[in-house]
């Protein structure tokens, strides 16, 4: 990626999203701010346009629509200027499993993982063939964390977490820079729009440090960046132990422990 390549953000309006687009804004990005709510999208642009001198183009639309998912697609596809894919439009949902209604359980599902899927698949065919460019999926913590009552929002998360190493052992070899972000809680309208009450939840992340944290580990060029994980090793640990997991899996013998009736 050249430093002055586009970045074309998802979820840009507000949020993490929006902290993105400033940064990068600052860093003398052009951008491509993706979101449902245009007039939004609209005030940040111009914002950005005067104070960093950024080119900001807003592609209104809503991702869990085939008309919208297809328009994000081809912008990713066919304008060779964008060299980042931000990719950070989510959603959570209160409630317990039994509680979710299967609408609202499609569309988080639709946001979270198939537009996500999908705005990734547009875009790395052209980066791998140009041998450049930079992917981020925006994961979360509670993607590691079933004990979080976050049944399908974590599932979700565990989803991206997964493709994007996928990803990574593909299109890194291929030149393409591909980082999940995994936050934790942190104060945005998310839990809001959600209908979660985090008035009673322990102290949350600043948006702007999350984001800053998030570009370190973009830098570094780093894999799986978790800011709020203060000792790095326990990743390894766990990264490690999985891979130990996989050399003790032997696809064409039944483990010993399974050759016996109770
Ligand atoms: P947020 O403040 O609610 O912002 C979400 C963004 O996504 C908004 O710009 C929203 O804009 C957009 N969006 C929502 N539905 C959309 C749709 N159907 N089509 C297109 N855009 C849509 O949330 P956030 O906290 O910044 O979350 C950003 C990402 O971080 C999400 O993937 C979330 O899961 C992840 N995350 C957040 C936290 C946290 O505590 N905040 C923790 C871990 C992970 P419009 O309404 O204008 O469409």
């Amino acid at each position: 990626m050249t430093t002055t390549s586009s970045v074309l953000i998802t979820g840009a309006s507000t949020g993490i999203g929006a902290i993105y687009a400033e940064r990068f804004a600052r860093r003398g990005h052009d951008l491509v701010l993706v979101a449902r709510d245009k007039a939004r999208l609209d005030t940040l642009a111009t914002r950005l346009q005067q104070e960093h001198g950024v080119a900001v183009d807003v592609l209104p639309a809503d991702l869990t629509q085939s008309s919208g998912l297809v328009a994000v697609e081809a912008r990713l596809r066919d304008d060779t200027r964008i060299g980042t894919l931000i990719n950070n439009a989510g959603i959570a949902q209160s409630g317990s499993f039994i509680e979710q209604t299967p609408d609202a359980i499609e569309r988080l599902i639709a946001l979270n993982t198939t537009a996500l899927t999908r705005l990734a698949n547009a875009v790395a065919p052209r980066f791998a063939q140009a041998g450049e460019g930079s992917i981020v999926n925006i994961s979360s913590v509670v993607g590691l964390a079933p004990e979080f009552s976050m049944s399908v929002y974590g599932a979700t998360k565990a989803f991206v977490l997964f493709l994007s190493q996928g990803m990574s052992l593909e299109l890194s070899p291929k030149g393409v820079y591909v980082q999940t972000v995994l936050p934790a809680g942190t104060y945005t309208e998310i839990w809001e729009r959600a209908g979660i009450d985090i008035s009673t939840s322990s102290e949350m992340m600043e948006v702007g440090e999350l984001v800053d944290a998030a570009l370190v580990g973009f830098d570094r060029r780093e894999l799986v960046t978790i800011p709020p994980l203060h000792n790095a090793a326990r990743w390894d640990a766990l990264d490690a132990a999985r891979q130990a997991l996989l050399s003790d899996i032997k696809q064409a013998e039944v483990a010993e422990r399974y050759k016996t009736v109770l």
